[in-house]
């Protein structure tokens, strides 16, 4: 499906379904899309309307991406979080063969379980799991075009591996687990920004190594940050003080940082001050709508 959001050009889900976990969650916009309208005449999204952990697989994407012969970044279950506790490791043995089939693409992952994207890169045979899905793939028929057999090696180098932190109480828990994935881009979304965010303290741009209080520095382990604010109705507002914190962070540690989004309420409206800029679009996505410090749109380097 082609998308609105910046950072990719296309989504891809095989599997559809969630349910909420964390405070970032509370206005999913997967859920609302879900319940609309328009994904309602489809059976999958009838299944998983009320958002309540039901996932279901939909075997007619899975092939989707061995179609799309120019090379694309694929944002990987932007209706589902692959890594939930509900969808089995078979499925996602299945969405990695199809990356390892296409290294032509970039398949961006994000998940708020990064326990669960651990245990799951981190456990035995997954390689022979994944290489077999591919097999069964390329055996039958289904596949649109010829490939040939990948040669399957973790991590992937076509698998961004990212996990989200809304505020630091997640980013201390989510970032030391990341760390842990092996994965050759790890990445963070920091949106909705709901409050300061200190890197530090998370343990993202340095990590305590002794008891003399010395420190190393780990920051070339996260690839890029991207950061936004919340927007639909009833959102949340995002303070410009937290956003231009984030980036200052990322400018020190030289991680390349992406600013999607200000957001539907933009910076100083919590302390009564207007937003002195015009906002063309009601998520607050036009970079030239930004302050000029926060037009920054970067990539990881590969
Ligand atoms: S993890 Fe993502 S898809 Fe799932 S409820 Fe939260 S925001 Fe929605």
């Amino acid at each position: 499906m082609t998308t609105n959001i910046q950072w990719t050009d296309e989504t891809w889900n095989p599997i559809v379904g969630c349910s909420r976990i964390s405070p970032g969650c509370s206005k999913c916009y997967a859920a609302t899309a879900a319940a609309s309208a328009r994904l309602q005449q489809f059976p999958q999204y009838q299944k998983v309307k009320d958002w309540d952990g039901t996932v279901e697989f939909v075997k007619n994407q899975l092939l989707k991406p061995l179609s799309w012969k120019k090379p694309k970044k694929i944002f990987v279950c932007s209706m589902s979080d692959l890594f939930h506790e509900n969808v089995p490791d078979e499925w996602i043995d299945k969405v990695m063969a199809v990356a390892a089939i296409c290294p032509q693409h970039t398949f961006q992952i994000l998940t708020k379980r990064p326990e669960r994207a651990l245990e799951y890169f981190t456990s035995e045979n997954r390689f022979a799991c994944i290489d077999y899905q591919a097999y069964e793939i390329l055996r039958a028929d289904r596949a649109p075009y010829y490939r040939e057999h990948p040669v399957v090696k973790l991590p992937l180098k076509n698998v961004w591996i990212g996990t989200t932190v809304e505020n630091q109480a997640m980013a201390n828990k989510r970032i030391p687990l990341l760390l842990q994935i092996p994965a050759v881009i790890r990445w963070l979304s920091v949106e909705p920004l709901l409050g300061e965010i200190d890197l530090r303290e998370a343990g993202m741009i340095q990590r305590l190594i002794s008891d003399n209080y010395e420190w190393e520095n780990i920051s070339e382990e996260i690839s890029w940050v991207v950061v936004g604010g919340e927007s639909g109705s009833g959102a949340r507002p995002c303070n410009l003080a937290w956003m231009r914190s984030l980036a200052r962070q990322c400018q020190d540690a030289e991680v390349p940082a992406f600013v999607k989004q200000l957001g539907s309420r933009p910076f100083y409206l919590k302390c009564g001050e207007k937003y002195p800029y015009k906002i063309s679009d009601k998520k607050g996505g036009v970079i030239t709508d930004f302050p000029e410090d926060l037009q920054i749109r970067q990539f990881p380097k590969l």
